[in-house]
């Protein structure tokens, strides 16, 4: 999709510090970090929302988070623990409408989430 930001940084063309890639998906840091791991993996596929998943998208999500479950291990969290977080549309606080799943780890997290 020509317009969409994640699109962008997939193609090189929006700079973006990349941690994580692979055949099906793509792994960067947030700019705006909110805990000391945070980085975002984006299907390299353009998808909108979590509404527009297909049967032809399993495979894609599963790997979504196989690879953050492989980096949070790389960066020692898996066993303090870490969140996975994919929000959709206006009240989760979706701003950037190609799917990512949130990597956030090295600090604790709080529930209920705000
Ligand atoms: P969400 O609110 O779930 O759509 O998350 C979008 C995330 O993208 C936010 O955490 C932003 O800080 C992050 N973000 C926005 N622009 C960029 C960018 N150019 N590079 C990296 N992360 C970004
Ligand atoms: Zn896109």
């Amino acid at each position: 999709m020509a317009e969409c930001l994640f699109c962008k940084i997939r193609d090189g063309s929006i700079p973006a510090k990349i941690v994580y890639r692979d055949s099906e998906c793509l792994g960067f840091e947030d700019i705006h970090p909110q805990a000391p791991t945070h980085v975002l993996f984006i299907p390299l596929t353009h998808i909108s929302t979590v509404n527009e998943l297909t049967g032809e998208d399993r495979e894609r999500i599963g790997h979504l988070f196989m690879a953050a479950a492989k980096l949070a291990k790389e960066r020692g969290h898996s066993e303090a623990g870490y969140r996975l977080v994919m929000n959709t549309n206006r009240d989760a606080g979706q701003t950037v409408f190609h799917i990512h799943l949130h990597l956030l780890g090295g600090r604790p997290f709080t529930w209920p989430p705000g």
